[in-house]
């Protein structure tokens, strides 16, 4: 049901105010209005750009992750133990690999470790590892505006999912060129897995997760693909998406009240140690993306392994003082989610 306006400029520019129409020009107007009511929404899908290849992969992807629920039962407790391990490689390939590894160079690690974490990464199907980072980057630099490709103030689902269902704003390309990716250029382990990606993933993200089942313990093949797969894909891509929707969102901001990234600790949980996101985006550079090293954070656990094992170096962390300084200069005053007992007084 379209309203007459108080006034409209017709096609022929005349202007005609509520109070002078008689009954045609009502319908005339009433017209005139839905016309331009249809046009402008049209012009607005157009402008959104929606990639429809998205949004229908999506929704079946979802719907099967559903249906997935109804498999769990039915299936082997060795499947369910090996989906999750294939969540935690899965989020390993995001959260050590294309986040603190790729992105941030907030330690360095050696062939075989990249090499595992590029495996690991193509288990996600989150865009290859180069794109990933450079995205990150570029979200980092410009968080809350047009050029962040998730860009929180566009409301929670457009920061999720809703970023995927449109084409990127043309800020994002702009500023994404002219970022330094030269040292993502130049690793013959992220140069690989871009060329190949395809066929990485169709390996790592589908075939690996759903023929071990079935290969070693006599899995069906249908159980292994739904849980394997489908939930342990759709279950890690929504706890990444919550770092750039809830953990912009919720939460408090102890180190820089300024920005939009929280401390969240459901998210912290999900992601395996990525929620302290006000902490990170603060101090983008260090490797636990935590005040609070080990706790909370599976990640920074792996990490401190590899380092152990001899595959990693070059650990970069925020030190206690500057830290505790920021806090007192722009944090917002509150307790971070898993504050420690040491840090309390300072607060
Ligand atoms: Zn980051
Ligand atoms: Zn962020």
């Amino acid at each position: 049901m379209v309203s007459v306006p108080d006034a409209v400029v017709l096609h022929d520019g005349e202007t005609v105010v509520k109070e002078q129409m008689g009954p045609e020009d009502c319908s005339e107007m009433a017209m005139e209005a839905l016309c331009r009511a249809g046009d402008e929404k049209a012009d607005r899908w157009r402008s959104l750009g929606i990639v429809w290849r998205n949004v229908i992969l999506m929704a079946l992807l979802h719907i099967g992750a559903v249906y997935s629920i109804l498999v769990i039962p039915r299936a082997k407790p060795l499947t369910w133990v090996w989906s999750y391990v294939c969540f935690i490689v899965t989020a390993l390939g995001v959260t050590a690999g294309a986040h603190r590894l790729w992105s941030h160079r907030s330690y360095r690690a050696k062939l075989p470790l990249r090499v595992f974490l590029a495996a690991a990464n193509s288990m996600a199907f989150q865009n290859d590892i180069y794109e990933w980072a450079r995205d990150h980057r570029v979200h980092h630099k410009y968080s809350e505006t047009d050029a962040d490709p998730h860009n929180a103030t566009r409301g929670f689902f457009f920061a999720h999912i809703g970023w995927l269902f449109v084409r990127k704003h043309s800020d994002v390309i702009e500023k994404g060129r002219k970022l330094d990716v030269t040292d993502l250029l130049a690793d013959p382990v992220v140069q690989f897995q871009r060329r190949y990606y395809k066929t990485s993933v169709l390996i790592m993200c589908f075939l690996v997760p759903t023929v071990v089942p079935w290969y070693f313990w006599g899995e069906t093949l249908w159980n292994s693909y739904f849980l394997a797969s489908i939930l342990r894909y759709t279950v890690s891509l929504n706890v990444t998406w919550l770092v750039n929707s809830a953990a912009h969102m919720y939460g408090n901001r102890p180190y820089d009240q300024n920005i939009s990234p929280r401390e969240n600790r459901w998210v912290t949980f999900g992601a395996i140690g990525e929620g302290f996101h006000n902490f990170h985006h603060t101090f983008p550079f260090d490797y636990s993306t935590s005040e609070f090293g080990l706790r909370f954070n599976p990640t920074t656990c792996f990490i401190d392994l590899m380092c152990w094992m001899g595959l990693a170096s070059n650990r970069k962390k925020a030190s206690v003082e500057t830290i505790q300084s920021r806090k007192l200069r722009t944090g917002d005053g509150n307790r971070s989610g898993n504050q420690s007992q040491d840090h309390s007084s300072v607060i």
